[in-house]
């Protein structure tokens, strides 16, 4: 596996996430709450798959969330490159002392050249049961003074190319990072208003180097994927608590060239596309498809063939409620986001 670095183009959240030097994967320190959460969605992923298709047609939660991986003991690392068994199934880690415990994700930004990226926090309600006192007054507060209360959702920050609107966002809303792109911070989205919200999502898409044409194809294909997703989360039974939608497109024109436009509604699945390159053999077994093994792998890497991608991410006060029906605060959420996007199709 090599050293671990900085993960690149986060758009929001704590210090400390990192991913390995090819960027294939991302590692987050644990919490078991996450942990349990990618862990039931991948349990009934794999129940789901030996069954034929679901029968109303709609995608499985696992659709819209980075592959799941497994555990890290940070502390293994030190071991050095090449030694992959690192990497151990959940049902292999023992709790020992030492290193943190790492989540290794799929890096959903694996294979873009200039990934643009938007988080944006779902839910009018920002704290679950286990708040203190003092957390669900402030985060009530933060709701209240935000489009978190107002519309369920509320844009987190983003990690993007500037462009000619991004000129126009107040100085302390921004600061300039060291891929030449622009970090929009929290404030930015928590000064927001039902008023403009839809002006920030037109700036996150105004992409100087995209054409007109493809601007609207990423506009259309985001309300597309919201719309999945609305149908997917109806068949939930979750409550996820302060998770967030990652938008990603690629700002690199030459990519489009490449790919003659053509970006898959779906992700094509992390683990076939990985399955043939040297950095991440055959240890992940997350899915039961026929691990081609043979030796014969150039020093290729994996494939991304999208030029854009949704996801749901950050599970750490989710969880599964069985029989209580779908999660109300993030399906409004999602509905409202619905409406943003027809609008910027209109
Ligand atoms: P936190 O719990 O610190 O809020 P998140 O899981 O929300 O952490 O992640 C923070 C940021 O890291 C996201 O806004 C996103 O930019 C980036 N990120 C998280 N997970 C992934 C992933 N699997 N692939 C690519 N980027 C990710
Ligand atoms: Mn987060």
């Amino acid at each position: 596996m090599g050293e671990f670095k900085l993960l690149r183009h986060k758009a929001a959240g704590h210090e400390g996430t990192l991913t390995d030097k090819d960027e294939v994967l991302v590692f987050k320190v644990l919490t078991q709450q996450e942990l349990d959460f990618y862990q039931v969605v991948q349990e009934k992923s794999l129940r789901e798959s030996d069954a034929a298709d679901a029968a109303d047609g709609d995608l499985p939660l696992s659709a819209w969330l980075p592959t799941f991986l497994g555990v890290l003991d940070e502390s293994l690392q030190e071991r050095g490159p090449g030694d992959s068994t690192a990497i151990l199934s959940d049902s292999q880690t023992t709790p020992k002392s030492g290193g943190r415990k790492l989540l290794v994700l799929e890096n959903l930004l694996y294979g873009y050249s200039q990934p643009n990226v938007l988080d944006v926090k779902l839910g009018k309600i920002l704290f679950d049961e286990h708040a203190s006192e003092e957390k669900r007054q402030r985060l009530s507060e933060v709701s209240r003074t935000t489009t978190s209360g107002s519309s369920g959702f509320r844009i987190c920050g983003m990690h993007m190319q500037a462009n000619e609107l991004t000129k126009e966002i107040d100085e302390v809303h921004f600061e300039e990072t060291d891929t030449g792109n622009i970090f929009i911070n929290k404030n930015f989205g928590r000064s927001r208003t039902v008023d403009n919200i839809e002006g920030a999502f037109n700036l996150f898409f105004a992409n100087d180097r995209l054409s007109e044409k493809r601007i609207k194809q990423l506009k259309e294909i985001f309300l597309q994927r919201i719309q999945l997703l609305y149908n997917t989360l109806l068949d939930e039974e979750v409550r996820m608590v302060s998770a967030s939608l990652l938008f990603i497109y690629e700002g690199d024109p030459n990519r489009w060239d490449t790919l003659e436009d053509h970006d898959p509604i779906l992700r094509s699945d992390f683990i076939e596309y990985s399955e043939d390159n040297e950095s991440v053999e055959g240890e992940y077994e997350g899915k039961n498809r026929d691990y081609k093994g043979e030796e014969d792998s150039n020093d290729s890497m994996p494939e991304n063939t999208s030029l854009s991608t949704l996801a749901l991410i950050d599970f750490a006060h989710s969880k599964f409620v069985p029989g209580e029906g779908y999660d109300e605060n993030v399906v409004d959420a999602v509905e409202n986001l619905m409406k943003l996007f027809d609008n910027l199709n209109l």
